[in-house]
């Protein structure tokens, strides 16, 4: 089956889609982008994904390049297009095409790609095994609440994770502290059992991962403790995982090649996955 692209206003075969050279994405990274979850055709937190990208848009003062309802068809359409059961969804918009000049263009239309595609099964060692993470300084700028496009500190970060034959790189601030992974949230369960992630500032996204899971573990009466940590504190914390649309809830059990705790997943990681699980196939109600 052909896979299909929404590029400004047309579905378009995937292998034939492209913007503009002088698309300001491609040139300045200036654009934003979300990834969402599609589970059994349906997709996952759609309103917070939407509330993020309308936060993310207003902080750079792009205007969106469609309404939320229009959008979310067009979301709905490309799942449907390309046969997505389980998957992602990938929307991006960048402040359009307009020859090079750093401050924004008086007119521009802004670029909107939307593309789906599935992804097969997690392997079930990932959550019977954990993973490893291994740390780097955070080198990235100011506003890491902000969800750009603008990705390079977090590419080097998971390439170094790569190389040292680790799932994900964890982020330490200059007062020692993780901030989060190169694509993920970063979380460490004490030995009472409360949940330590960082709070959101300008330092971390706010991850829709991060909030359900907040929410979910609120509800079982266990308490969210939300401060920043440091790598000391991770090694020597009961539990650790990690959170993020495409990685769920992952046990992390080692960090530079430390374990944690047990050095395997923990109850309480155990817990919150099947929770989120059953969150992603619909059954958990407000
Ligand atoms: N932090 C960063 C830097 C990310 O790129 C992501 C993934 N988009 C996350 C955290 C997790 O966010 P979410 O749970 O919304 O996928």
């Amino acid at each position: 089956m052909s896979r299909v692209a929404y590029v400004n206003g047309s579905y378009v075969p995937f292998a034939n889609a492209a913007v503009h050279i002088e698309d300001r994405g491609y040139q300045f990274a200036d654009g934003v982008y979300e990834v969402m979850a599609v589970r059994n055709g349906r997709l996952v937190d759609l309103e917070p994904h939407l509330d993020r990208l309308d936060r993310s848009l207003a902080e750079l003062s792009m205007a969106p390049a469609k309404s939320r309802g229009s959008l979310s068809v067009v979301f709905d359409e490309v799942v449907r297009r390309n046969r997505v059961t389980d998957g992602i969804v990938y929307v991006q918009m960048t402040r359009g095409v307009a020859k090079r000049d750093h401050a924004f263009p008086d007119a521009s239309t802004n670029s909107l790609v939307v593309t789906a595609r599935g992804t097969p099964p997690r392997s079930t060692s990932i959550i019977e095994e954990g993973v490893d993470v291994i740390t780097v300084p955070d080198i990235r700028w100011k506003r890491c609440d902000i969800k750009t496009v603008s990705l390079l500190p977090n590419i080097l970060a998971k390439q170094k994770a790569r190389e040292a034959g680790a799932y994900e790189a964890w982020m330490v601030d200059e007062s020692d502290r993780i901030t989060e992974g190169s694509s993920t949230n970063a979380w460490i369960v004490e030995e009472s059992g409360d949940l330590v992630t960082r709070q959101l500032d300008h330092a971390i996204l706010s991850g829709i991962t991060r909030m359900v899971v907040s929410d979910l573990a609120m509800r079982q009466q266990r308490r969210l403790v939300e401060r920043p940590f440091t790598l000391e504190e991770a090694i020597g914390a009961a539990e650790a995982f990690l959170t993020s649309t495409t990685s769920f809830v992952t046990p992390v059990v080692r960090i530079n090649r430390s374990p944690v705790g047990e050095g395997v997943p923990g109850p309480v990681t155990r817990a919150l996955y099947d929770l989120y699980e059953s969150h992603l196939s619909g059954q958990v109600h407000d």
